[in-house]
């Protein structure tokens, strides 16, 4: 019974000149999946922290066939927790995350349901066909996956979007995760089972900019990197070898110069440099090393991942009382 449901849980953060128009076109698709497959859907929102009126017009947004719940955080806990909070209220079926922003197509899901329904896919998820990105961030993005995938037993795939779907055993695997600090991207793929991919074009954003800048973005990878790798912390303990064995027997050889030749040790100026260079070294390794331990100080305080100020749950119409509101 609980292979039918599904829900859609969709992360809002200060959308409110989207909202109505997205919620028309998933409500859409629900009816569609409703009729297609005989599911029984119900869309979640969860607001993270907006301060722009999103929150009452989600609670205004109307159910149908399908239910509309919705939860809103006491302020803004970040994309990921509001995630969290969509899976841990999500208590049976199968789940897609979708962002409110229009730019992963809601007319995709029926794709994504055929994918889980008819193939046994227990994870479908969309990944770009075409990055419009400048070249920079390209990189930027390829250099991550490649660390973060580096002498890894899995392979959490480059360019996959937050646009998934998730079946009741791979929801269960992934609510099993209890790590505090969440990173789905990796997280969906550690699970393991059977993956598929679906190859799209983000669209344009219905109405507003994204609320990522480079900082945040930066901050998200390099938890990312935390979460699934200690090739950093293993990177750094390479490179003390790869400058110490070299340096001291640069430093052997001007002694036995000193000492055989007789010549001179050169200037401090190349002293000078090298303990420069080494001490800047130094505070960068520690700085990789501070970031494990803030991770896990984050981790063992236990801190909730959200706070909820308020929840809502609109239940789905039946057939009749909807045609008899002319729906
Ligand atoms: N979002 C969120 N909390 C945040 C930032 C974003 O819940 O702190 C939501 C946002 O409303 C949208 C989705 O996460 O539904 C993706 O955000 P955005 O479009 O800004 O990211 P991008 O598509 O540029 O990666
Ligand atoms: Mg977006």
């Amino acid at each position: 019974m609980s292979d039918t449901t599904l829900t859609l849980a969709v992360p809002v953060f200060n959308e409110s000149e989207s909202l109505e128009v997205f919620h028309q076109r998933l409500g859409k698709v629900a009816e569609q999946l409703i009729d297609q497959f005989g599911l029984t859907v119900e869309i979640l929102y969860v607001d993270d922290g907006s301060s722009d009126g999103s929150v009452e017009i989600m609670n205004r947004l109307p159910s149908a066939r399908f239910s509309v719940k919705t939860v809103c955080f006491s302020r803004n806990f970040g994309k990921e927790a509001a995630l969290v909070a969509a899976i841990e209220r999500c208590k049976k079926g199968a789940i897609v995350f979708l962002d409110s922003d229009g730019q992963h197509p809601p007319e995709m899901l029926p794709e994504f349901v055929r994918r889980w329904k008819e193939e046994g896919n227990d994870v479908v998820y969309a990944v770009h066909n075409k990055r419009q990105d400048h070249p920079i961030k390209q990189k930027l993005v390829g250099i991550f996956y490649r660390l973060i995938n580096a002498g890894s037993r899995f392979e959490i795939p480059a360019n996959a979007a937050d646009y998934k779907l998730l079946s009741p055993r791979a929801l269960e695997a992934l609510k099993a995760c209890q790590e505090r600090i969440r990173f789905f991207k990796g997280l969906s793929t550690w699970i393991g089972f059977k993956q598929s991919a679906i190859e799209y074009e983000p669209e344009e954003r219905i109405s507003g900019t994204t609320k990522w800048n480079f900082l945040k973005l930066l901050s998200l990878s390099s938890e990312g990197v935390i979460s699934f790798s200690t090739v950093p912390l293993r990177a750094t303990m390479f490179l003390g070898v790869a400058i110490a064995i070299p340096s001291s027997l640069y430093g052997f050889w001007i002694v036995l110069s000193a000492l055989i030749l007789g010549n001179d040790v050169p200037g401090y100026s190349s002293l000078f440099t090298a303990t420069v260079f080494l001490g800047g070294l130094q505070l960068i390794l520690l700085g990789v090393v501070g970031e494990y331990v803030g991770h896990m100080l984050r981790e063992i305080k236990q801190r909730p991942i959200y706070i909820i100020a308020e929840e809502s749950n609109q239940q789905a119409k039946t057939p009749e009382a909807t045609d008899a509101l002319g729906g």
